[in-house]
């Protein structure tokens, strides 16, 4: 086994559910434009892939097809062997059974875990009741799926130590800040060690900021030891005014100021030891 001290896991989260080809015309949204914008982003040194997918008309959708094409075409790329995550919200609009299916049925290392509900970019209610927290994540751990917990404020951290203790989350534990949405906490360096401090000691955590909180965060986050995001899902600008090429034009620079720091990009395979993840499906 390589030394794993010095690796700091990169994810890259493609689509997310919010923008659209009009605030970048190069998101990826069609199954093939995702699968290939993954493999580019594997090839420029992300160890995760964060999924969502998109309807013909660029909403957020649910389709269980549209999933498993993507995943498919994915799975399908030469010495591709990058980590997959699924998101378990895509919208609002789903119900629990639609957010756990595509989990269930394409198996994939890591689903997102949103430890509560809270008001969604000022429009919506991002529902995560104590139902659908505790049946998601009874049903990640029997497909041996980790969470990664998200975690937008203080009071998730909370809920997800009530669910650690309630045996719904099972130990060691996998974080990921996200700071900046419309609704959650900011994107200030100050929340972002307040938030790490009240983590449990023995987890992994990650962090992202979305908009033009992304750099500031990313930096602090290498600073203090933590794994990081980057992609379209949070930030369509590579610098201000300026349109971010593609998912791979982020990872590459994160893999950039990791090398500058002194750390290296871990692989899929060195990310499978670090979160503890477990390969399914080849
Ligand atoms: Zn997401």
């Amino acid at each position: 086994m390589s030394d794993l001290k010095n690796k700091r896991v990169i994810s890259a989260a493609i689509t997310g559910s919010w923008p659209t080809k009009a605030d970048n015309p190069n998101l990826s949204v069609t199954p093939e434009e995702i699968a290939e914008d993954v493999y580019e982003s594997w090839k420029a040194g992300a160890a995760i892939a964060h999924i969502h997918v998109r309807n013909e008309d660029q909403t957020p959708s649910s389709d269980f097809e549209k999933y498993k094409k993507t995943i498919e075409l994915i799975r399908a790329k030469k010495d591709c062997d990058i980590c997959l995550n699924i998101t378990s919200s895509g919208s609002v609009d789903f119900t629990d059974e639609e957010r756990i299916y595509p989990l269930q049925q394409l198996l994939p290392e890591l689903a997102s875990y949103d430890a509560g509900t809270m008001n969604w970019q000022h429009k919506s209610v991002f529902f995560n009741t104590p139902a659908f927290l505790e049946k998601l994540g009874y049903a990640l751990q029997e497909s041996n799926i980790k969470p990664e917990i998200e975690i937008f404020d203080g009071g998730m951290i909370y809920n997800a130590l009530h669910y650690i203790k309630k045996g719904v989350l099972l130990e060691p534990c996998h974080f990921q800040i996200v700071l900046g949405a419309p609704g959650g906490m900011t994107c200030t360096i100050e929340n972002l060690v307040f938030l790490r401090n009240l983590l449990p000691e023995n987890c992994t955590w990650s962090s992202c900021g979305i908009g033009k909180g992304h750099m500031p965060i990313m930096l602090a986050t290498i600073a203090m030891g933590g794994h990081i995001r980057v992609g379209m899902e949070d930030n369509v600008m590579y610098h201000k005014g300026v349109l971010a090429e593609s998912n791979a034009q982020f990872v590459a620079r994160a893999k950039r100021l990791l090398e500058e720091a002194g750390y290296e990009a871990a692989t899929p395979e060195e990310a499978r030891q670090i979160y503890g993840l477990t390969r399914k499906v080849k």
